[in-house]
């Protein structure tokens, strides 16, 4: 469970701070999928790279199974995020001359898995591990970002607008994907997105709005990716 507390994250903006997370809280299961929405500059991202631990708040509380995250020195904060938790983000980052295969063992070598073969057919990327990611769609780029990331096992997958740059057919592709993943991987998903109808299949929505969670949603009957449009 990631329990977090009173985050506070500032950034001075010429003579003005600015407070990019102004005292959040919030907790998220084993196992949910959480939704983080709102408009462009409301804090979501910051969010995520806090208790994802890619950047440090300026204060508050972040605990993952009563570990505290908050002011782990570097070395620490870097073995964190290898043990326990993975990232895919709206740009896919594949290595340009590594090959689907090669892309995808890097997350697995990180965390010492041998076998990346059942990811790669789960994913639907069977016949393609010689390619390299000029050669694929933007789906298929996406799903290797996503195989990379499930390689090495994660506890929690963090998700920055993983189809912001997809059409709605293919997105839908790739949530179909993670959702079947999570079901039988059993990992914990936190997805930042602005796009209202994702919302529905999630198991909890975070409402965002100028640094502080405006709404909180528990879905009790998240919908299937198939019955929603956008
Ligand atoms: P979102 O992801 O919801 O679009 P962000 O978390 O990226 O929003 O940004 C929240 C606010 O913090 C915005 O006003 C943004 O301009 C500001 N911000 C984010 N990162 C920085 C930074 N490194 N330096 C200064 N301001 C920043
Ligand atoms: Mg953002």
């Amino acid at each position: 469970m990631l329990k977090v507390k009173n985050l506070i994250k500032r950034y001075q903006n010429g003579n003005e701070i600015l407070y990019a997370l102004n005292s959040v809280s919030l907790m998220i299961e084993d196992g949910d999928f959480v939704v983080i929405l709102g408009p462009s500059g409301s804090g979501k991202s910051t969010l995520l790279n806090a208790i994802s631990g890619l950047e440090q708040p300026d204060s508050g509380s972040i605990t993952y199974d009563d570990y505290e995250i908050c002011g782990l020195n570097q070395r620490e904060l870097t073995k964190f995020r290898r043990d326990k938790t993975a990232y895919i983000f709206q740009a896919y980052y594949l290595l340009p001359f590594l090959n689907v295969e090669s892309n995808i063992r890097m997350g697995a070598d990180l965390n010492g898995n041998k076998n990346i073969t059942e990811i790669i057919e789960n994913i639907g990327l069977h016949g393609l591990e010689k390619r390299l990611p000029h050669e694929l769609s933007g789906g298929q780029q996406q799903r290797v970002s996503i195989a990379r990331a499930l390689a090495k096992k994660p506890d929690i997958l963090f998700c920055d607008e993983p189809t912001g740059a997809l059409d709605e057919e293919t997105s839908k592709q790739i949530l179909t994907y993670l959702k079947h993943l999570q079901k039988q991987l059993q990992f914990t998903i936190v997805m930042v997105t602005h796009n209202t109808s994702i919302a529905q299949i999630a198991t909890k929505v975070i409402k965002m709005t100028s640094g502080k969670i405006a709404e909180e949603i528990i879905n009790d009957n998240p919908r299937n990716i198939k019955e929603i449009t956008w």
